[in-house]
């Protein structure tokens, strides 16, 4: 929360951040809600998820779902999500938004390749494939249940990675010169996870046994060797994840002054 108050602050965009009880009921975060969509001088809101433990998974949609679809920063309203899957103007997701900026400002063409998208959550993976989809890409969503995930995976020219497990595509599921999209960002503390994933000599295992931790992707960085381009983590799609969170308020601002589709 703290970098994309930074990040607001930075472009001019007043962020104002409602701190609710861990206590807070679910009426209670309704009726914020609710108060937030009613307010003028408020363009778009976010609210930062995971909600305290006790108001549950059901309680949660139900919170998104009573957002402004006008004023939906994060593209999670269903009204946004259907207008994504028809290919219509919408406040898209910040995290598969994030990865075309980074593709576009690359020089990565997208259309008539073949984009191999791992993980299908509402929040990463299906927004993600649908954008590909839009672009001219021949996609192809895989899971958990996916038989033989590494050979699908290396039929792909850009592979995206939003699993949540540190350093799971190896090179093995990296077809040679492939555009390598890493979504992950997992919190390393076991030593022995963090010896599969940093050489000895390097500079990470250095900075892990320093600190104690590592922030990693979903991609083992092997796969450095056979990629054409490989994202980094940290640093390369979190920061565009900012970035698209403060263009999508930017455009909530646009749109509820008429000046935007
Ligand atoms: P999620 O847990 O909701 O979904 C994970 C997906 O991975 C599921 O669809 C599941 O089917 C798939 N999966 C799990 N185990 C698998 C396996 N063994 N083989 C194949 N598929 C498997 O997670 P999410 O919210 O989509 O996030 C995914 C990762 O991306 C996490 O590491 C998260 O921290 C990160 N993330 C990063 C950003 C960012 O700004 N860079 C934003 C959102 C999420």
């Amino acid at each position: 929360v703290r970098n994309k108050r930074r990040a607001a602050s930075e472009i001019g965009v007043r962020a104002d951040l409602v701190r609710l009880p861990p206590s807070a009921t679910l009426d209670e975060t309704l009726r914020e809600v609710g108060r937030l969509n009613e307010r003028p001088d408020c363009d778009a809101i976010l609210v930062q998820s995971p909600l305290p433990d006790g108001l549950g998974r059901a309680a949660e949609r139900r919170v998104f779902d009573a957002i402004d679809p006008g004023k939906d920063a994060d593209g999670f309203h269903p009204i946004n999500v259907g207008r994504l899957v028809q290919n219509r103007p919408a406040i898209v997701a910040c995290t598969p938004a994030g990865v075309m900026e980074l593709l576009d400002r690359s020089g990565i063409p997208v259309a008539g390749r073949r984009a191999v998208v791992i993980g299908r959550s509402d929040i990463v993976g299906k927004p993600l494939a649908l954008l590909f989809l839009h672009r001219d890409a021949t996609v192809t969503i895989c899971h958990s249940r996916t038989p033989e995930l590494p050979s699908v995976a290396a039929t792909a020219d850009i592979l995206a990675a939003a699993i949540g497990r540190p350093g799971f595509v190896d090179r093995r599921f990296v077809k040679p010169g492939a555009v390598v999209i890493d979504v992950g960002i997992n919190r390393v503390t076991d030593p022995a996870v963090a010896a599969t994933l940093f050489a000895p000599d390097s500079a990470r295992w250095a900075s892990f046994e320093r600190s104690g931790a590592a922030l990693v992707g979903d991609v083992h960085p092997e796969v450095e060797q056979v990629a054409g381009a490989l994202t980094p983590v940290p640093g390369g799609v979190g920061p565009l994840t900012i970035a698209m969170l403060l263009r999508n308020t930017v455009r909530c601002a646009q749109r509820r002054a008429g000046l935007a589709d």
